[in-house]
């Protein structure tokens, strides 16, 4: 079973929801396998503590001109037209390519009629592995400076061991890596800050849920008053709200200090324990 938890901006409490819902997942017996897909901002390790594990580089292959074999050809500019991406670019005799554009499809090999390219590996990120008791941690990290964030999350994922429980902690926002997190889940956990930012972004994060045909439900976070234009949207929109969490200082302060809120705040336990019953439950009978 794997669930995701995402949000439509950062800073909502994504994380410390998904460390909190892994931990109550061991303290029942589970094994989770959690993946942090946050790769330009990991830090489900500092709430997790794991002993570390492996490290794999992750690269995109890049296009490597030979220039002599291009020029005999003409320098035709052939590659250029087939990158969609600008990265590779014929500039009179000179065939220019910029690694940090490429994102490695390969098209621009395919189209040079000389056979002057070939493709090399240019590193962005790396994916580490580590332990936490019964919690498998795989994190992405992107490198700094790189853009190609989708291929860390990919590799990410590609590396999940199998467990009871698969929990994906997406990159905020709706853009492809947000999208590459959480394709495949069965339920897409949103974790929506109770403000009207908050629910702007939802609406937007629930849009790309629903074009990737993906079962949502949400949590309301820090819920201080506002909310009941929120609570209508979701009942007019059929995505189940699983628990409303009240701010909470107690829980700002386990947050700042890399503590758990869990152990921190009876109350935020007492909810997140419900969240997860409730959270397994609608995710089961889905796989069903
Ligand atoms: S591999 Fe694809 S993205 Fe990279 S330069 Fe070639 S055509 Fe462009
Ligand atoms: S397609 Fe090949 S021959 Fe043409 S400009 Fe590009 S590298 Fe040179």
């Amino acid at each position: 079973m794997r669930i995701s938890i995402a949000s439509g901006k950062g800073g909502a409490g994504k994380t410390t929801i998904a460390t909190s819902l892994a931990v109550l997942g061991t303290e029942r017996g589970l094994s989770i396998t959690y993946l942090d897909c946050d790769v330009e901002e990991p830090d489900a390790h500092l709430f997790l503590h794991p002993t570390p594990g492996e490290e794999q580089v992750v690269t995109v292959p890049v296009p490597q001109v030979d220039e002599q074999t291009c020029r005999a050809a003409g320098v035709c500019g052939d590659c250029g037209q087939a990158c969609q991406f600008s990265a590779i670019i014929a500039l009179g005799e000179q065939v220019l390519v910029t690694p940090d554009l490429c994102h490695g499809c390969g098209a621009c090999v395919l189209a040079c009629p000389a056979k002057a390219i070939h493709e090399t590996p240019h590193r962005v990120g790396v994916v580490q592995t580590g332990q936490a008791g019964r919690i498998h941690l795989v994190q992405g990290r992107l490198d700094v400076g790189q853009t190609m964030a989708a291929r860390v999350v990919r590799r990410v994922k590609a590396l999940a061991p199998a467990a009871d429980l698969v929990l994906a902690d997406a990159p905020p926002g709706t853009a492809c890596p947000a999208l590459e997190a959480v394709r495949g889940s069965d339920l897409v956990l949103l974790v929506t800050e109770a403000t009207p930012f908050g629910f702007h972004d939802f609406t937007l994060a629930v849009a790309m849920g629903r074009a990737l045909n993906l079962r949502m439900a949400t949590v309301l976070n820090r819920v201080d008053g506002y909310g009941r234009d929120i609570r209508a949207w979701c009942a007019g929109h059929g995505v189940p709200i699983l628990a409303e969490i009240p701010t909470s200082r107690r829980v700002a302060q386990g947050y700042a200090h890399g503590e758990l809120p869990i152990r921190k705040d009876p109350e935020f336990r007492r909810r997140l324990e419900q969240l997860f019953g409730q959270l397994v439950g609608t995710a089961g009978a889905l796989q069903r």
